[in-house]
């Protein structure tokens, strides 16, 4: 089977090497404090742009610096955008009853901004979305009410799958809700872009024999899976990269324990990477998370599957023929990766 030139490779692995921040180090020191404190301290939008209004007071009150002050930018989410904090996603309206999914918008939006002209026409919903990298319309049409039979010959679903909103008393209509998926091409691509993590990569597969077993991998069967009759899929070749994930589902209250008397469950979707050690392997920013579905309830187990589907699809093409990068941290030239997705690791019920 020929080798794909696929996702990252079209779109240039070489975008995780560019240097993003500003030349000037006031200046970065500036945009890095105001995306940790919006970030990791969870400050407002309008509390990040008031720090960033400071900043520029700061410096205009130094004539040496004044000059300075007219580029530091006002909107806290244009920074997201200039160091490409943001994953990328792809975005479906899914069906409050059976959970069909129907595709939303393109990947890789990179607009942060809310969809603005919506309207009703022969019983499908135009929505037009942009782009900020791209000036271009984008429409995609979605019934009106879920289209989706559980079986062959049953009937459709049939429920709602938009509300009308008043904003400022002009009329919207948007998805009761909406599910996003983590494009899991680039999301390797710009794991394997950071140089810190090849040295642990790759010591998975080559741990010394020990009379008691600490991780997985001392167990030897993960080494034992087949990519073909005769070869191994680990390790595989240097000039490849092969990677094994394992799988991981769960539900939770995204309103904690703070709602009174009402139980809301979102499902989440997450891959672990298992090649690295495990004091890294369970880092937030080292595992991949697929998807939360939302809902006021769990999913059955025949509805996860229309979300489990976009998963499998992604990691049979990562299995054969696998995805061409164009660069990584450890394969200047590029290099092809191949996964496979082992174990489950969750609770009884998820299982
Ligand atoms: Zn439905």
């Amino acid at each position: 089977m020929p080798l794909h030139s696929v996702a990252v490779s079209d779109n240039d692995s070489e975008g995780y090497f560019v240097m993003r921040h500003p030349r000037n180090p006031m200046l970065h020191a500036i945009y890095v404090t105001t995306l940790v404190m919006y970030i990791l301290y969870r400050l407002p939008r309008h509390g990040a742009a008031v720090l960033l209004a400071g900043m520029r007071s700061i410096l205009k009150s130094q004539a040496s610096l004044s000059s300075l002050a007219s580029e530091v930018l006002m909107d806290p989410r244009k920074l997201l955008l200039m160091y490409d904090l943001d994953p990328v996603t792809r975005s479906y309206v899914c069906c409050p009853s059976c959970y069909f999914l129907y595709e939303y918008s393109l990947a890789k939006t990179r607009k942060r901004k809310a969809p603005v002209s919506s309207n009703e026409h022969h019983g499908t919903i135009k929505k037009a979305d942009s782009k900020m990298v791209e000036d271009m319309q984008l429409v995609v049409s979605i019934p009106t009410h879920c289209t989706h039979s559980r079986v062959r010959a049953s009937p459709i679903c049939g429920e709602p799958l938009f509300e009308t909103v008043i904003i400022g008393a002009k009329a919207h209509t948007i998805p009761l809700c909406k599910y996003k998926v983590q494009d899991l091409k680039q999301w390797v691509g710009r794991l394997l872009s950071r140089p810190g993590i090849k040295e642990h990569m790759f010591k998975a597969f080559c741990r010394h024999h020990k009379e008691y077993m600490e991780d997985m991998w001392d167990a030897g069967h993960l080494c034992k899976i087949l990519l073909k009759k005769g070869e191994r899929f680990l390790p595989g070749p240097a000039s490849e990269t092969r990677l094994a994930f394992s799988f991981s589902m769960d539900s939770f209250n995204p309103y904690h324990m703070k709602e009174a008397k009402q139980t809301i469950l979102s499902t989440a979707i997450w891959l672990i990477l298992l090649n690295l050690p495990p004091h890294l392997r369970y880092h937030p920013k080292n595992m991949f998370l697929a998807g939360v579905i939302p809902g006021l309830r769990k999913p059955s187990l025949s509805n996860i599957n229309h979300s489990l589907k976009l998963l499998v699809n992604v990691l049979l093409e990562f299995f054969d023929p696998g995805v061409l990068y164009s660069r990584t941290a450890r394969h200047k030239q590029g290099c092809r990766v191949q996964a496979i997705l082992v174990p489950v690791v969750s609770d009884m019920l998820a299982v």
